[in-house]
Order: C-alpha cells, then structure tokens, then sequence
C-alpha cells in the first residue's frame, strides 16, 4: 500500500473513494462536508437521506458510504469526527475508530485508492498533530491487512501539509 500526503482540495481528486469529515445528523455542514456535497451535488444528499432513513444518523467515529455524485471519485465515504473540546479520552479513539471504519467499508467496496482529509482538525479543533499520528498510524496498522493499493492524505491547509510531511519522513507515528 502506498501512502502519500498531498495539499490539494479534496473535491478534485480522482480516486475510487474520497472521505468526508461529516457530523452525526449526516445533511451536510461546513468545511470539508460542505464543499463535498456543494460540488457532489443533490445525489449524494439523497443517498445520506436514505440512510438516514433506514439507521438514523451516524455515532460518531462510523462511517456510511454513499455515491460520489458529480465528483471524480466513485464513492464517499462519510464519518464523523470527534469533537476536541467534548468527552475524555475516548477522543483518541473515537477518531482512530474513523479511518478505522472508512478502511473497513473501503474494503468492502473494493476500493484500491481512497483520499483522507484531516478529519477534526478544522470546526471540531482536534489538535493538528495529535490527529495526524492517529491518522497515519492507523492507516499504518492496516498495511498488510486489505485489499487498498494507495492512500492520499490531503491537506488543506500547510500546517497540516507541513505536519504530515514530517510524520511521514520520520515514521514518528503512535
Ligand atoms: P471537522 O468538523 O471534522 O473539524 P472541517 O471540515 O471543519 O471538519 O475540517 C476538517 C479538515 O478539512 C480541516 O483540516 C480543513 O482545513 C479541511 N478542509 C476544508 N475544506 C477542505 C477541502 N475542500 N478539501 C480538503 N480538506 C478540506
């Protein structure tokens, strides 16, 4: 499995799956969930609303995945962040439980390229490096262990870029 850190918007990536840093009530919202679903356009709301329908909304740290609408990705893969400020130390894994469960429903997909953003690090405020080690670290645990030929982490912004780059060349990982 290759993994790779890119500083890119996600909507403009091609790959089998992109990931969305949604929140529970799954409708969309700001940030990532809201650029996703502006240019993925209605089909991807609708899909959210049918799952809405069968389980109600999302716990956070799963994931549901639903078509990519307009954008060049084929699915997306929605799951909720924690929020830093909310709860005790389940937030650690509360977000290892994310790329966690996006990896698992990938898998399930046969998707072989999949695009992460830096879920909770924007309105949610995990802190920045914390998040990435859990980020690469998980995905790092599951090198050997699926069917996922390449991981891109994107970053929005070049705190987050800088971060990845470092944790990457440096295997400093936890
Ligand atoms: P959360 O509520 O999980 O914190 P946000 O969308 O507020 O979700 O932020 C998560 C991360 O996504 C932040 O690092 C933010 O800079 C980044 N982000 C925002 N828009 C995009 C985009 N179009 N592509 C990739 N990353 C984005």
């Amino acid at each position: 499995m290759k993994i790779s850190v890119i500083k890119s918007d996600i909507t403009t990536i091609k790959v089998d799956a992109i990931v969305n840093a949604a929140n529970t009530s799954l409708l969309g919202g700001s940030g990532v969930d809201g650029a996703i679903h502006k240019k993925g356009g209605v089909e991807i709301l609708n899909a959210c609303k049918e799952i809405r329908n069968k389980q109600g909304s999302c716990k956070v740290g799963e994931a549901v995945i639903t078509t990519a609408g307009k954008l060049d990705a084929k699915y997306v893969i929605h799951t909720v962040g924690p929020v830093w400020n909310k709860g005790g130390f389940e937030k650690e894994a509360l977000l290892r439980n994310c790329y966690q469960n996006s990896v698992i429903l990938a898998n399930q997909n046969d998707v072989k390229s999949i695009a992460f953003p830096n879920i909770s690090t924007g309105i949610y405020k995990f802190p920045k490096k914390i998040a990435a080690q859990i980020a690469i670290g998980t995905i790092k645990r599951y090198k050997n262990n699926n069917t996922i030929e390449e991981v891109i982490f994107v970053c929005f912004d070049e705190e987050n870029f800088s971060i990845y780059e470092k944790i990457l060349k440096n295997d400093t990982t936890i």
